[in-house]
Formats: C-alpha cells, structure tokens, sequence
C-alpha cells in the first residue's frame, strides 16, 4: 500500500455504507483503502419487506450475503464497532481490534427495540403478533393474513418517530385491507390502525390522501396512541393515549392479528460516542452529510439526525453527496451541499396501486416522473416491486448515480389532474 494512501473507514455496510463504498471506488479507483464494518451474515432489501408480509414477494429475493456485496478492492471487517474516538481518528471494534482513518462515514442504522413494548418478545412470531420490520417475521405476517377469519380484530401499530420508513405501518394495513375486500372479509372484520403520531402521515400533501384510502377501507384511525405492551396467549395489546384530553389513560384491545412497528432508537454504540448529538443520533449538516464538529466524519442514512424521512430513497441522495466530499475535502476543495432532504415512499395502498410520495425537507413535494403524485397507479406498483428492487442491486448498490432529477419546482396549482 502507498504511504500516502488515505484510510477511509465505512461503520455499516447496509444501503448507505455499500452505495458510498462502490461510489468512492468509481471516484477514486485504487487511491483509496477503504475497509467496511459490519458483523451482520445477511443483507436486506428491506423496501421490499412490506411486500413479503403481503404475500407478494419472495423473502429468499430480499436477502443477500452481506459480504458479497462489497466492492471489488473494498475490505470487509465482519465485527461490529463498539467505540469512536474522533479526537485520535480511531475506532475501536467489538472485538477490541482498533481501526484508524482518514476520513470516517457512519452508517450503522437505527436499533429496533422490540423489548420496549411489555411481552413483545416473547410472542413475536407467534399468537398472531407479527412484524415486517423483522425480516425473518415477514413471512409470518402474510400467514397471520390468510389464518384470518370473519369477526376478527386486526391491529396495525405505529411507533413514535424517528423510525425509518415511515409509511410503512400502514402500507401492510391498506394491503391486509384489500386482501381481505377480495376474500369478502373486509366487512366482516375489524380494522384499527393505531399511530403514536397526532397525523397518518408527516407530509400533509399525501396525509389528505392517506385519510381517504383508511376511509375506504373503513380502517379506523386512531391517532396518539402507543402500544406499550402485549400480552400473546390472551391476545390482548395495551395502548398509552399520548395526547388530548384523554392523555395517560390506557385502553386495552382485543386481536387476533396485530401487526407492530418497534420504537427504534440509534445503536448503543454511536449513543454513547461524542459523535452523538443529545437524542443519540449524529449531527451532521443537513446538506453535506458533515459531521458539525469533526470535519473529517460524514454520516447518512438512517442514524443521522437530518429531518428528512429514513429510507433507502434518501440514502440513494446523500451516499454520492458523501462521497463527493470526502474527495472535496482530500483535495481541498469546497464541500458539495448536495442533499436537499429527498425521500421517498412508495405507498401500497392496493394490490397493484401505489402513491409515490417524494418530498425533500420542509414537507415540499418533488416528483420525479410528470404525473400528479396524489394518485394511486398501476406503473408505481410495478416500480415498487420490479424496478426499484433491481435498481437498487444493480445500480445504487454498485455506486452509479444517473437518474432522473425529482422536480423540486412542482406545484399542485400548476399541475394537471392526468
Ligand atoms: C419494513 C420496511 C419497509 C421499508 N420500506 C422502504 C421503502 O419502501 N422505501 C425506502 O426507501 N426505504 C424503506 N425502508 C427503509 C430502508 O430500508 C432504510 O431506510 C435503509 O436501509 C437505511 O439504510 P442504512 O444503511 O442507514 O441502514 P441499514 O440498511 O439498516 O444498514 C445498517 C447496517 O449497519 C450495521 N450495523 C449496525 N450496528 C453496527 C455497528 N455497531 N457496527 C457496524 N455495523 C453496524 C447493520 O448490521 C446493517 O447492516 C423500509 C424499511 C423497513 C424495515
């Protein structure tokens, strides 16, 4: 290796730390030595989870050996890091080994913390309780689906946010609904969707829609409620209620099927680093992916403290912005303020019928195809499931970037109704 050789250490090899390992391998060829850390066996499509508890996709699709996916040229530590020590530029791993660095990316996710809810973990999986955040339950969400019978209770949680994919607890609801409108049991059950959140959806644009799709379905909304425990056996789950003049009280419901998203928080490791800002998550500027205070740290994806919504969508938008600047920086040039907040959320609201919501920061709505965004379509269905799945092995995960700009001059007044 050359003595001048930069080091670049990569904490995470999920969607963001793959996309700017392969994206720096495209920039910088050899001239970088770039290790990824992650002691995870697999890695996940985990877009298309949503999918397999709905019985429409194949869970063997969504897996990969997660070390195969590293870039050609790029290590792979399988460990996982423990503690940062940004003043020393060094990293200390679970194994006690340390890692030193040039330039640092952190990327390790959120933690999903099933054992906050009372009794959860002891009937995940079985009872009827099921949840596609957990890929090896996404299948037992689809069994619970089809064991459903008429008269039954079907629950739907959303967890307090920060959590990534924030439609996703509600994407399963409206594919459980229209599941069980085709087996004419839509009437004859009853369908709660039970949100932390004072609204269904954090972009009103879409959340006008979202009101609507529930309604027709005759899910009922319960907005501030918070599962705080399960009881499996007995089939009963219990519910804060967060906000309003009912605030404190708890209610009790009934299931024979409920479908929970986890509270999810920033692993332990980065909570407890000083890369973390009070809350635990890393506090990077919101359009360099920069850490505030140590310039030669970027971070992305879902641990980072942005207010952009957590999805694979946004970790598509910073990982090149991350990667840019660490060669900015290298070479001494200004740093890219690229990001703009986008995300995306393709929202299952049918078999066959996706909302593609797209927005960046501040809640402003930006498709990228012309095609007024409200509506439920046919062709976003097929993206969602064929296109973006093979796009993101493919294209993302191998550090290419070209792709049709989302149009952040759109305007509901000025577009029409196609
Ligand atoms: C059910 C579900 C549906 C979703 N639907 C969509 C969707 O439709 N569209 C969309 O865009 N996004 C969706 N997402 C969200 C999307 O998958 C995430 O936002 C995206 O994977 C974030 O990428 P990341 O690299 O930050 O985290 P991840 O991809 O989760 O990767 C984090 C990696 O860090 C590793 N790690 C953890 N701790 C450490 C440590 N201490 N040291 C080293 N490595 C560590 C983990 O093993 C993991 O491999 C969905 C997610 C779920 C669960």
């Amino acid at each position: 290796m050359a003595e001048n050789m930069k080091h670049v250490v990569i904490v995470g090899g999920g969607a963001a730390g793959v996309s700017v390992a392969a994206r720096l391998r495209r920039l910088a060829g050899g001239a970088l030595d770039i290790v990824i850390v992650d002691p995870s066996e697999y890695h996940y499509y985990q877009p298309a989870l949503t999918l397999v508890g709905a019985g429409a996709y194949q869970l063997a699709k969504t897996r990969r050996a997660a070390q195969s996916l590293a870039p050609s040229g790029v290590k792979w530590e399988r460990d996982a890091a423990h503690s940062f020590d940004p003043a020393e530029n060094r990293i200390t791993l679970a194994s006690g080994k340390t890692l030193e660095y040039d330039y640092l990316v952190v990327c390790p996710g959120v933690d999903l913390n099933w054992e906050k809810i009372e009794g959860l973990t002891q009937t995940l999986g079985k009872n009827g309780v099921c949840s596609n955040y957990a890929p090896d339950q996404a299948e037992y969400t689809w069994e619970c689906l089809q064991n459903i019978k008429a008269g039954s209770n079907v629950l739907f949680t959303q967890a307090p946010l920060p959590f990534k994919c924030p439609g996703a607890p509600q994407k399963i609801a409206y594919l459980a609904a229209d599941y069980l409108r085709k087996k004419d049991l839509l009437e004859r059950c009853d369908l709660r969707f039970l949100t932390h959140g004072p609204a269904i959806f954090g972009v009103p644009f879409f959340a006008n829609e979202l009101v609507k799709v529930a309604a027709r379905y005759d899910i009922d909304v319960r907005y501030q409620h918070n599962l705080v425990s399960i009881d499996g056996p007995a089939k009963k789950a219990v519910f804060e209620i967060v906000g309003g003049e009912e605030q404190g009280k708890r209610v009790v419901m009934d299931f024979d099927m409920i479908h929970v998203t986890p509270p999810q928080s920033p692993p332990l490791a980065i909570q407890s680093s000083s890369l973390a800002n009070e809350a635990g998550w890393v506090e990077v500027n919101h359009n360099t992916m920069q850490h505030v205070t140590h310039e030669n740290v970027f971070a992305l994806g879902d641990v980072t403290a942005t207010p952009n919504s957590k999805t694979a969508a946004a970790v598509r938008k910073q990982a090149p912005v991350v990667a840019r600047n660490i060669l900015n920086l290298m070479r001494g040039g200004a740093l890219d303020a690229g990001y703009d907040g986008y995300a995306s959320c393709p929202l299952t609201t049918a078999y066959g019928k996706v909302i593609m919501a797209e927005f960046i920061y501040g809640g402003k709505v930006t498709p990228t195809l012309p095609l007024h965004p409200a509506k439920e379509r046919w062709l976003n269905w097929w993206i969602k499931v064929t296109g973006l799945p093979l796009f993101y092995w493919h294209y993302m995960l191998k550090g290419r970037t070209w792709f049709l700009r989302h149009n952040t001059q759109w305007s509901d007044s000025k577009a029409s109704s196609d």
